[in-house]
């Protein structure tokens, strides 16, 4: 860090000459006459001669010959002698021998460049006022030469570091200062005594375009956009940090000259033949200077990579999502397979015995709430290991499927079809009645039976024995579930052992249950149909394998059919938690239903008419009028009188 304290009391401080001050006041007043100026040239010998060379340079293209002061300033104006006179002066002071000889020449050369393209831009915002332009270009990095005068090691540092990184000067200097040349330079003008537009404007010669825009409606002039694009042009053709700072100067160039990228580099081009002519005045050598072409075709390069870069960087992040949402799926795939394996049995695809053994408990348990009964089955193929050993595995395997598919097919969708084991399957059975149940058996043994399996075109005889249970869980018995598949599993020996492709099903349900179950399944809504030659068996049955239980209580279905209000409810469940007996059990006890409101209450539990009805008329079997007809007639002869009307 320095103090910049060190800077102002350093008596290597840069001065204004006599005659430079003395120009600067007298540029102040409009009143100014040429005459005044010519006085203050003419006593400064050095500078005359250097203006007089300059007059006949090509620089200004005059035609003839000047060979007096007065001349000069008559034919240049007054304000391109002032101007001139000021830049010399500056010029001596840039001129150092030494070990900074460099750095003072770069310095220079640079202070050249920025003012040739304020001129230029100048002279497209303001012709009148270019020279002006060329000298507020000239004057902006003033404070770079007060730094290098000054604290000219720390300085060093500075711009060597700035060039090995090819980053902005003035972000070195503030990183290694502490403070940057914009601050000790306006604060010098401000001591020269500099115009103040000159100083505002070299204020955001750095700056952003938020600040540039705040600068020009401040001064109402535009002078700190053109400065602070010539100093953009500066730093791309006399710094390290070319791409960055002609990008800068395109940006610039857009949002202040209304330039686009193609008439901001004719602008370089135009400004790099004025820095020739400019170099030639102030005898600057130029030879190392970058070549705007080559810096301007890097740029392209580099913005052309750069777009490139985000191209593939937004493609890689495209890409990245769409990995990641694979991944994803592919996971919730896995997850589901999982859960697949983790239910299913892998060759059949029926459910696994886990599976099932989860589900018998829960649907003995539902039963038991609502005393439904509930039924299982167990199909064993006979001779398997015969028609294995003769056939192959494979088709073993292939009969296996096959039989699946028939199981599932000829059961309801709400019974749970699975493999129990080897060629042993289980069917729960939701809701059946003892013929019901039966029946279903049968069907299944005759599907088999009859189904045409084939080896190599030659027939072969596929058979199941089956055994079934049947009961009613009571609200006391806790192990249900294994006590119906042991029964069943029995029937299934005695299949067997009676000579196989047969049927045993055995019932435990209890007498007066057994009572109740007959008289609900008199009742029921498909029974109804079937008596009235509304819908044959078969297809009934058809239509009863798309209709799964209810899963209301009965309690509900009361309050909801208006036999009980749910204040009776409350009663009944409390009685029947100390009586343990049924609901409707309590119910009928406590004279809150009629038996036949029990039975219409279970008949429509296990079938709800609605549903039978809807389903009929879907499968297109009866025409919708005459469902309906039926319906109404079913409702208004079996639904018995609300417990209201009786009591
Ligand atoms: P039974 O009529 O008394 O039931 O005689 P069975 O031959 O069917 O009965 P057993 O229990 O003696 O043999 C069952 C055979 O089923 C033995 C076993 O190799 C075969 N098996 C079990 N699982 C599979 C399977 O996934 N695929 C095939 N192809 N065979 C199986
Ligand atoms: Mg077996
Ligand atoms: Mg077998």
């Amino acid at each position: 860090m320095v103090n910049p304290q060190r800077i102002w009391s350093s008596p290597n401080l840069p001065t204004l000459p006599g005659v430079a001050i003395q120009l600067v006041e007298l540029s102040k007043n409009p009143e100014t006459e040429v005459r005044q100026v010519i006085e203050v040239i003419r006593n400064d010998p050095a500078i005359s001669a250097r203006i007089l060379k300059a007059s006949n340079s090509s620089y200004f293209g005059l035609r003839s010959e000047v060979t007096t002061i007065d001349r000069a300033v008559t034919l240049l104006g007054t304000t391109v002698t002032s101007s001139l006179a000021l830049s010399f002066s500056l010029s001596d002071q840039a001129t150092q021998k030494g070990p900074m000889q460099e750095h003072f020449r770069l310095f220079w050369r640079r202070c050249i460049v920025q003012a040739a393209a304020a001129e230029v831009i100048g002279s497209r915002q303001d012709p009148d006022l270019s020279a002006e332009y060329f000298l507020a270009g000239l004057l902006i990095d003033l404070g770079q030469l007060a730094i290098l005068k000054t604290a000219p090691h720390d300085y060093r540092k500075v711009l060597e570091a700035s060039a090995a990184k090819k980053t902005a000067l003035i972000a070195t200097e503030r990183e290694l200062l502490d403070f940057d040349h914009i601050e000790i330079g306006t604060k010098l003008m401000e001591q020269w005594k500099l115009p103040k537009t000159f100083i505002e404007a070299t204020k955001t010669h750095h700056g952003n375009v938020p600040s540039i825009s705040r600068a020009i409606s401040n001064a109402g002039h535009p002078l700190a956009a053109a400065v602070a694009a010539a100093a953009a042009v500066g730093e791309s053709l006399c710094s390290e940090n070319k791409v960055e700072a002609i990008q800068r100067f395109f940006d610039l160039a857009q949002s202040f000259l209304g330039m686009d990228r193609s008439a901001g580099e004719q602008l370089i081009l135009q400004v790099n033949q004025k820095v020739q002519q400019v170099a030639e005045l102030f005898n600057v050598n130029l030879d190392d200077m970058g070549d705007p072409a080559d810096i301007m075709a890097e740029a392209n390069e580099q913005l052309a990579q750069l777009t490139m870069r985000e191209h593939v960087n937004s493609t890689q992040a495209t890409m990245r999502h769409e990995v990641a949402e694979q991944q994803k799926r592919d996971l919730e795939d896995k997850n589901r397979l999982l859960q697949q394996q983790a239910l299913h049995d892998p060759l059949t695809k029926l459910y696994n015995r886990n599976f099932f053994d989860e589900t018998i408990n829960r649907e003995v348990d539902r039963c038991r709430r609502v005393a439904a009964p509930v039924g299982v089955i167990f199909l064993d193929v006979d001779f398997f290991k015969k028609l294995n050993d003769t056939y192959g595995h494979a088709f073993g395997d292939e009969v296996l499927v096959r039989l699946a598919n028939l199981f599932k097919e000829t059961c309801r969708t709400s019974d749970v079809v699975s493999r129990f084991g080897g060629e042993e399957f289980v069917i729960l059975v939701g809701t059946p009645s003892e013929n019901g149940l039966q029946r279903l058996c049968e069907r299944l043994r005759t599907r088999v039976e009859i189904e045409p399996f084939k080896f190599e075109g030659q027939p072969v005889k596929v058979t199941v024995s089956l055994g079934a249970a049947i009961t009613i869980p009571s609200r006391t018995d806790t192990n249900t579930a294994k006590v119906l598949l042991e029964l069943a599993d029995g029937c299934l020996y005695q299949s067997k052992h009676e000579g196989r492709n047969r049927v045993t099903v055995k019932s435990v349900i209890p007498e007066p249950d057994r009572h109740l179950i007959g008289l609900v399944s008199q009742h029921r809504f498909s029974r109804f149909l079937v008596t009235k030659n509304v819908i044959d068996i078969p297809n009934i049955s058809k239509i009863l394998l798309e209709c799964p239980p209810q899963q209301v209580r009965v309690g509900e279905l009361a309050v909801q059919l208006g036999y009980l209000v749910p204040e009776q409810v409350t009663k009944i469940l409390a009685f029947q938690e100390q009586s343990g007996d049924r609901f409707c059990q309590s119910a009928v006890r406590l004279n809150m239903l009629t038996g036949n409101q029990v039975v219409h209450l279970l008949a429509i539990q296990q079938e709800d008419p609605r549903a039978v009805a809807g389903a009929i008329i879907r499968s297109g079997l009866i025409p919708p009028q005459t469902v309906a007809t039926y319906l109404d007639e079913y409702q208004r002869s079996h639904a018995p009188t609300p417990a209201a009307a009786l009591a």
